[in-house]
């Protein structure tokens, strides 16, 4: 099969080069085998990346193909389609979505057929049917053309947290894994263990920093049990393509332990909101797109820790 594989990888690229279809089609990367990966960009949205900053993958079984987040808007959706028919001729079965932020479920409906199931997290119809609307007026504004065909479509197929569900590829079978409020309310994990590969969604930032929208104390318990998952490789929501696995997490633990702990202290200090806020510096270099993210971040830990 893996030769197979390759033989027909190396035809699909002719054949795209050969009627121009590359152009349309998303970069990929093979980091394992069957295993494909776009790097989103380390952007905020904007027309010119049509909503394309998240990492998205493919995983390429006997019987068909599954998707691991579909991009950031309908155009991205039809471009990450694209690569996918570039490099296998068989259907796409399943697309899963990480958690309910724009960037990883408004490719969806680029997807959308009889033979195709959407998978997420128990609680992502919910998330999509009361935060939905605001991350699509905002992204209408943000993406401009590329947005205006969006439109919200959500899983039917539903995993809850503390269970584990197993998808048939055929020759391989990926393992699902929905995780208590953390990233968002929303996180998903998908294994596919012939490989060692895991695919985290957003429980893992590299590079870009990582954005608390769920609970922060909560994440840094969901990071213990991740580590612990037996895995050679991540494949981050945001960063590089692929990362050793669990050396990937120290970055993010450091960064989100100190958040913690200096919203802690300045609890025990007395200050109020706006004077934490001052107070935490952003982190250095090593993470992009920290203003205004890390402030945020504070906010959100004030308003958790708070209640501690
Ligand atoms: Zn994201």
């Amino acid at each position: 099969v893996r030769r197979r594989g390759a033989v027909g990888l190396a035809l699909a690229g002719l054949l795209a080069g050969a009627t121009g279809r590359a152009a349309e089609s998303l970069p990929v990367e093979e980091v394992a085998s069957g295993v494909f990966v776009h790097r989103g960009l380390h952007e905020d949205f904007s027309a010119a990346n049509e909503g394309g900053i998240a990492n998205l993958a493919f995983v390429i079984g006997r019987d068909g193909v599954a998707v691991i987040d579909s991009g950031g808007s309908p155009a991205q959706g039809r471009a990450l389609s694209a690569a996918v028919r570039a490099v296998s001729a068989r259907p796409v079965r399943f697309v899963i979505n990480t958690h309910d932020h724009p960037d990883h479920v408004l490719g969806n409906p680029a997807f959308r057929g009889p033979d195709v199931t959407f998978i997420g997290h128990a609680g992502l119809p919910d998330a999509m049917a009361t935060r939905g609307p605001a991350f699509v007026a905002n992204m209408k504004g943000l993406l401009g053309p590329a947005a205006q065909d969006i439109e919200i479509v959500p899983p039917t197929l539903l995993v809850t947290p503390g269970t584990v569900r197993r998808l048939d590829l055929g020759d391989r079978q990926l393992v699902l894994q929905a995780w208590p409020p953390a990233h968002t309310g929303t996180d998903l994990t998908v294994l596919d263990p012939a490989t060692g590969t895991l695919f985290t969604g957003d429980l893992l930032f590299m590079e870009r920093l990582p954005v608390v929208d769920g609970s922060l104390t909560g994440w840094l318990t969901v990071m213990e049990q991740l580590a612990r998952v037996e895995a050679s490789r991540v494949i981050p929501g945001h960063g590089p393509s692929q990362a050793p696995w669990p050396a990937a997490l120290d970055g993010q633990r450091a960064y989100l332990t100190g958040l913690r702990d200096q919203v802690r202290q300045a609890l025990a200090d007395g200050l109020k909101l706006a004077q934490t806020v001052e107070a935490i510096p952003p982190p250095g270099t090593e993470w992009q797109l920290s203003d205004p993210n890390h402030q945020r971040n504070v906010t959100a830990a004030y308003t958790e820790l708070e209640w501690e």
